[in-house]
């Protein structure tokens, strides 16, 4: 387990310097491009586009070109950092699923007890099913999952569970990739969409009103423009093959949510 561990945090460690050390001839190539600021590291310049494995389509200002966090990332990141900033996490217990190596260097040096969880990743504390959590009731104080909701069929269960774990005064902050004007439930999972099992609209998060007491829905026209936390995405050609049950998106800027759920 350790040795996974390891691979990964050297995994992660590599990607950074490789980062490094072809910046100054991105930065070259990109010099005239319009400059955004990365709230995680501080570097301010132009930011990388991606070709979305998902989708197959380019999306522009995605990727720090220093700390490598995405679009998703800095909004998730802006909002945690706020949600923290209310609370004191050095005496409080949290779980993290699905955990990304920058999300889990960042919790684990500011919680007082820091867990992770997932269905089958190897290098987790508790290999478990969200829908049916082996954990007693208010066991943690914050939860985080990010984009792991739609992947779970029933995911009305997992937010019931993440609820019941969450001590009274809890947080849980449970964003999904927002890629709909309403939310497409999917028959089955799609094997192109990493077997997602919806397509979370703009509407999504209503779901989670049923299970908390307040859902803070912050989205990115609500930060500094400076930031880019937008999606650059043409949407306009879905469904696509891999796709088929998208639906067409007009615009080329959408918004991303940051839902953060108090008990
Ligand atoms: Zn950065």
């Amino acid at each position: 387990m350790n040795l996974v561990r390891n691979l990964q945090g050297l995994k992660y460690h590599l990607r950074k310097l490789k980062r490094r050390l072809s910046l100054p001839i991105f930065l070259m190539q990109n010099y005239n491009e319009e400059k955004f600021t990365c709230p995680i590291c501080l570097y301010t310049g132009p930011f990388k586009g991606i070709k979305s494995a998902l989708s197959g389509l380019h999306r522009k200002f995605v990727e720090c070109p220093v700390c490598g966090a995405f679009e998703r990332h800095r909004l998730q990141y802006l909002v945690v950092n706020n949600v923290l900033e209310t609370i004191h996490p050095s005496g409080l217990k949290m779980l993290h699923f699905a955990p990304e190596p920058f999300f889990r260097e960042f919790f684990s040096k500011r919680f007082g007890k820091y867990e992770t969880a997932d269905l089958s990743m190897s290098h987790v504390d508790h290999n478990v099913d969200l829908q049916k959590l082996p954990f007693d009731d208010q066991t943690y104080d914050f939860v985080f999952a990010s984009h792991v909701l739609e992947h779970i069929p029933n995911d009305g269960k997992a937010l019931s569970e993440i609820r019941r774990i969450l001590k009274p005064k809890g947080i849980a902050v449970l964003p999904v990739p927002i890629v709909a004007e309403k939310t497409i439930e999917y028959p089955e999972p799609n094997p192109n969409e990493e077997y997602h099992v919806r397509a979370p609209g703009l509407d999504y998060y209503d779901r989670y009103d049923r299970y908390f007491s307040k859902v803070d829905k912050i989205s990115s026209d609500m930060l500094p423009g400076k930031y880019q936390l937008y999606t650059y995405e043409d949407r306009s050609q879905w469904p696509t093959e891999k796709c088929p049950l998208r639906l067409s998106m007009p615009g080329e800027k959408h918004i991303d949510i940051v839902p953060v759920c108090y008990v």
